[in-house]
């Protein structure tokens, strides 16, 4: 199974996806904890890194994108995965959709948790109180101001992603408000739910009336480009044809604009 989560910083990713990969049996692949590897070892990638994140920025695609295309190709990687921070950007879903297509993979869902921003800088304040009290060091980018900075990253570069797998018809929404175990029985219901059965045999069926429709018309597209080009008549043509009272008038017929209201074409008739 390969999964994509989307959703703002604190919407809880990282927790459904740990529970995700127990339960499937898959990887878990998030950028953050890669790079935030790479910044603790001190690689190129890391150094690269470091300040943008610490800002709250999105470290840039080519940097990323080169991350996952190297780690999905891991072993491990070959039963699923999950991705969590990733992608991130418009071309890195396209990037992402290159890379699966050249392993002849497809993705089976991309999660999206919806939340109220609002409450997500709330969540932020306790987790980094709880990490205190605890004595773990919080992340550098734990910090409202910084928090408030990512929130607008992912709202101008990554809230778009929702329609880019809506229309790819991957998406499943789900409350990411509701308390954490409800959210993970939210994301088993998309996956398996009618609704999702559904839209993919609603999908076949709609292949299946295309397929038919095609077998049923007397000429492919390419076939009535051909035709149109060489001045041989379309289906629609004739059919224009046939119907045009004029035409069986022996008049000639109107010009196309005085088609355009029955006030002009009864001026236009008149002065003929
Ligand atoms: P979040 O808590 O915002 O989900 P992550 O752990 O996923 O945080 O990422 C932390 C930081 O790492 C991001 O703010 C960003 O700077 C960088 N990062 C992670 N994934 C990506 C990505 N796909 N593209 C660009 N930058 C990324």
């Amino acid at each position: 199974m390969r999964l994509i989560l989307l959703g703002p910083p604190g919407a809880g990713k990282g927790t459904q996806a740990q529970r995700l990969v127990a339960k499937h049996g898959i990887v878990q692949l998030s950028t953050g904890d890669m790079l935030r590897a790479a910044v603790a070892a001190g690689t190129p990638v890391g150094l690269r890194a470091k300040d943008i994140m610490a800002r709250g920025e999105l470290v840039p695609d080519d940097v990323v994108v080169a991350i996952v295309a190297d780690r999905i190709s891991e072993p491990d990687a070959r039963n699923g995965f999950i991705l969590d921070g990733f992608p991130r950007t418009v071309p890195q879903a396209h990037a992402l959709d290159r890379m699966l297509a050249e392993k002849g993979l497809r993705l089976d869902a991309a999660i999206a948790l919806k939340v109220d921003e609002g409450i997500l800088i709330e969540r932020m304040k306790t987790r980094v109180e709880q990490m205190k009290a605890r004595g773990e060091t919080p992340r550098a980018d734990d910090d409202p101001d910084v928090l408030t900075r990512r929130l607008i990253t992912y709202r101008n570069q990554t809230a778009p992603l929702v329609a880019y797998y809506q229309l790819q018809s991957t998406l499943r929404s789900v409350d990411g408000m509701a308390t954490i175990e409800e959210v993970a029985r939210a994301i088993d219901e998309a996956l398996t739910s009618p609704g999702r059965v559904k839209r993919a045999s609603a999908g076949r069926s709609t292949r299946q009336s295309a397929r038919k429709a095609a077998k049923g018309a007397p000429r492919s597209i390419k076939a009535t480009k051909t035709a149109r080009k060489a001045g041989g008549t379309t289906r629609k043509k004739a059919k224009s044809k046939a119907k045009s009272p004029r035409k069986k008038a022996g008049k000639p017929a109107l010009r196309r604009v005085a088609r355009s209201t029955s006030k002009r074409r009864r001026r236009l008739t008149k002065h003929k």
